[in-house]
């Protein structure tokens, strides 16, 4: 079995080591006999998003959102039919944003989005922003994981039909907002860094099976065999003891 993934904007959209989110797909695909495919996309790099079963897009500065968006807006109808045509997207922080239906930078400067989602982002008042350590809840199709990262950011995301999950600690969508993420089965976007994935493997497998699913509609989580990292409990457990948080989702 092969999975072919889009790293979207792989050379400007990377910030607190969300590469480490596809290097964490790659090896835990790969033990389990899946071949992980990689193909960077830059700016004015031409691709069909059709042909892939995962679309990857890191987070980002201001800056270099400004930069490719009118490279991502030429790409809008294909990712609309890419997602018709069951392909996921993971999305993480300014490549959240981006998705939505606008994103206000911190000058004020009103960026559409490709509009997968009816959530906008408007800039935190007097350009504070949402900065430390995140625990949150996920539902992700009934399946329960409490997901530990780091989040950064000034836009604050508002009108999220379908959250991720239920903030335990930290900010989320925006300040108190009590949510955070988007997952409406087709694209997961959230707004942990960390990498978010090393440290969440479960979150990681659920990825794996949505890209699957595409060309194996009949794959289930129960069909990955089970992978430890023995480095993944004690990275989790030195941000839950810091407040005084279980490991378990309530
Ligand atoms: N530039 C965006 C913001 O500040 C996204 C930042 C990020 O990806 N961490 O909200």
């Amino acid at each position: 079995m092969k999975i072919k993934c889009a790293w979207m904007y792989h050379d400007i959209m990377d910030l607190y080591g969300d590469k480490g989110n596809i290097m964490t797909l790659s090896k835990r695909a790969q033990a389990r006999g899946i071949d992980f495919e990689v193909d960077t996309i830059g700016i004015g790099q031409e691709a069909d998003l059709c042909q892939y079963d995962l679309c990857f897009m890191g987070g980002g500065a201001d800056k270099e959102q400004v930069a490719l968006i009118p490279d991502l807006l030429k790409r809008k109808d294909n990712i609309h039919q890419a997602i018709a045509q069951n392909t996921f997207f993971f999305l993480i922080c300014g490549g959240y944003q981006l998705f939505g239906q606008y994103y206000e930078t911190v000058d004020h400067q009103k960026i559409e989005g490709v509009q997968v989602g009816s959530y906008y982002s408007l800039t935190g008042k007097d350009k504070s922003r949402c900065i430390g350590n995140v625990v949150c809840d996920a539902n992700l199709d009934g399946i329960h994981l409490r997901l530990v990262g780091f989040e950064n950011h000034g836009g604050q995301t508002m009108n999220v039909e379908h959250p991720l999950g239920r903030v335990i600690q930290g900010n989320g969508n925006a300040f108190d907002a009590g949510m955070e993420g988007y997952y409406d089965g087709h694209i997961l976007g959230t707004y942990l860094h960390g990498p978010l994935l090393p440290k969440n493997g479960e979150l990681a497998d659920f990825v794996l099976v949505k890209a699957l699913q595409k060309r194996h509609p009949e794959f289930t989580l129960q069909d990955l065999a089970p992978m430890d990292n023995p480095w993944q409990a004690p990275a989790r457990k030195a941000i839950l003891d810091r407040y005084q948080l279980n490991d378990q989702p309530e």
